[in-house]
């Protein structure tokens, strides 16, 4: 199976110059490419990225200098054609909106790789095509990989790819767990054990929010404000990995330990459309945590219950069956009709864990 790692890199200013010519020519390759698509789209045509790719090849890039330039990876522009491609088609299937043109400083990224043959590394250090040797701060795990996306966040490049690994099929302690996901906590487990956030998420978003007041007392535009904007996205940069990282520790947790997980199938595109909720949603990270949850069921032998959201997981006593409305705000479950009083996410996990128990009856070994 596979899987993918993404890390930062530690690079010289030269280095950095780089990237940033790499990713200014991925920008250039990708616009060109939309707009041209674009006008041949508005007269009705349909271009593909194959053809658009071949014309700048020939016609193009000859007339830029600049992108045959010693130590640019050629690699460059193919995949952003492979972008721009990937980028319709997700367009024309409904799933995205229209492609937009790509704006430096915003989401700089290029992808390269050596002609179809793997790269083997490991340790702190690795051969990129023309680019050459990289560094990163943390340690690479021994295999290969064939290609390699470089993209910046908040003044720091980051590396990354995919490559091979042996599923790793774990023990486990315990058959059905139901995993409620929460804004107020990471997760609640129906073992009772509760994944709480990380506190330094809250330090952090405190400094977020802080940092955005100062930024709106500041010039647009001047040195003072600039350098707020890049404090602002350090910080972003941050609470997102403080996030993936808490979430990685939860993912792999659940997954080692539990032989059936039951989780949530939420509806997370129409929660982000409801204004309401998305902040919290998109703050507690949902959907991150079941993709996680299922590529990692799959590395650990456990297999996942999506539960339907349709499922009153939050509203059935656990103990009774019996179903009740939960006003949002109400952190306790009280069943009007057996007594049991038990907190809210604990009581919806125990119902995700039933839930499971009753789609997967051959793997309950209790009963
Ligand atoms: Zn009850």
């Amino acid at each position: 199976m596979l899987t993918s790692l993404k890390t930062k890199l530690k690079l010289t200013d030269t280095q950095a110059v780089l990237m940033a010519k790499h990713a200014g020519i991925a920008r250039f390759t990708f616009n060109w490419g939309l707009g041209v698509w674009s006008s041949l789209y508005s007269e009705g045509l349909k271009p593909n990225a194959l053809v658009l790719k071949k014309f700048f090849n020939n016609h193009v890039k000859p007339v830029y200098p600049w992108i045959k330039e010693k130590g640019i990876c050629q690699k460059v522009t193919q995949y952003a054609f492979d972008h721009l491609g990937k980028a319709f088609k997700n367009f024309f299937s409904g799933r995205t909106c229209y492609p937009k043109f790509k704006k430096k400083g915003q989401h700089d990224s290029f992808t390269i790789d050596a002609s179809g043959r793997p790269i083997a590394f490991g340790g702190t250090r690795l051969k990129l095509p023309t680019i050459g040797w990289v560094s990163t701060f943390e340690g690479l795990p021994p295999v290969t990989a064939s290609s390699f996306t470089i993209s910046q966040e908040a003044g720091n490049w980051y590396i990354s790819f995919s490559y091979e690994i042996e599923p790793k099929v774990t023990p486990k302690s315990r058959d059905f767990v139901g995993v409620d996901l929460g804004v107020k906590q990471l997760a609640t487990l129906s073992s009772g054990v509760v994944i709480a956030n990380p506190q330094a998420l809250r330090k952090a978003r405190q400094q977020l929010a802080q940092l955005q007041r100062q930024l709106r007392r500041k010039h647009r535009g001047s040195n003072r404000y600039r350098r707020q904007k890049l404090r602002l996205a350090k910080t972003h940069q941050r609470v997102k990995n403080i996030r993936l990282d808490a979430t990685h520790k939860a993912t792999s947790y659940i997954c080692k330990n539990h032989a059936v997980v039951a989780i949530e199938d939420l509806n997370v595109s129409g929660m982000m459309a409801n204004h309401k909720l998305a902040g919290a949603v998109g703050d507690a990270n949902f959907y991150e945590f079941r993709r996680q949850i299922e590529y990692k069921a799959e590395r650990y032998g456990s297999s996942v219950v999506l539960v339907s959201r349709w499922y009153p997981s939050t509203q059935l006593c656990s103990g009774c069956g019996k179903k009740q409305p939960m006003s949002l705000g109400a952190r306790v479950y009280e069943c009007s009709g057996c007594g049991l009083k038990f907190d809210r996410d604990f009581n919806a996990s125990i119902n995700l864990e039933k839930y499971a128990r009753m789609a997967k009856p051959s793997l309950d070994t209790e009963g």
